[in-house]
């Protein structure tokens, strides 16, 4: 990233800014089981400082699983790893997450609430994110492993709610199917990874 970016003005998020966690947020199936580790390891910790994850994430899972983007922007509903703007799961958040980075606060977070406002966000943030994604994204689709792109509060709670959801997933299942995103053509985005392919 640090390659990548070499040259770039310097970024405006510096943490406590949780603008962007009000939006939509898509990940892929190993994302989704590293994040639901992360909750079941220490949901009983966070629960002594009144923080309850499984409750959290059942009740967004709840109240915006399956908005679209448009309406995920309206609602404004904070992911559910949000505590006092910042996010509990930072050192597991999701690529999409990663791969957000402005370069204007104040325009950024008018954008995320909805004003129409041009945002100059780091391209190369955008790329490197895309570039991995993709990659893992044509990877499980090479080994027969369900992919593509879910909701993450919804998905989220799918893999906690299963105690057996990833070794369904590892098995070919798609116990997360509920959550999927239905804007993203899988069938476009498997074409594209054939043609390039070697
Ligand atoms: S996982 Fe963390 S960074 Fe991502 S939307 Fe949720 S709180 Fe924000």
């Amino acid at each position: 990233m640090e390659i990548q970016a070499e040259g770039e003005p310097t970024l405006a998020c510096h943490g406590e800014c949780a603008a962007c966690c009000r939006l939509r947020v898509a990940a892929t199936a190993p994302e989704i089981f590293l994040l639901a580790r992360f909750v079941s390891v220490n949901a009983a910790a966070f629960a002594e400082r009144d923080v309850m994850l499984f409750k959290r994430i059942a009740d967004a899972d709840q109240a915006i699983g399956g908005l679209s983007e448009e309406q995920r922007m309206l609602v404004q509903y904070a992911c559910p790893l949000i505590e006092g703007e910042l996010c509990l799961a930072y050192k597991v958040r999701p690529l999409a997450c990663r791969g957000h980075a402005a370069f204007d606060k104040a325009l950024c977070v008018a954008a995320a609430r909805g004003e129409a406002v041009e945002t100059p966000v780091s391209a190369s943030h955008l790329f490197v994110r895309s570039i991995v994604q993709n990659a893992l994204m044509a990877a499980l689709r090479r080994y027969g492993l369900a992919w593509g792109l879910y909701e993450v509060s919804g998905a989220l709670n799918c893999a906690l709610s299963a105690p057996d959801a990833l070794e369904r997933w590892i098995s070919g299942q798609d116990p997360l199917a509920r959550a999927r995103i239905p804007d993203f053509n899988p069938v476009e985005a498997g074409a594209i990874f054939d043609a390039i392919s070697v």
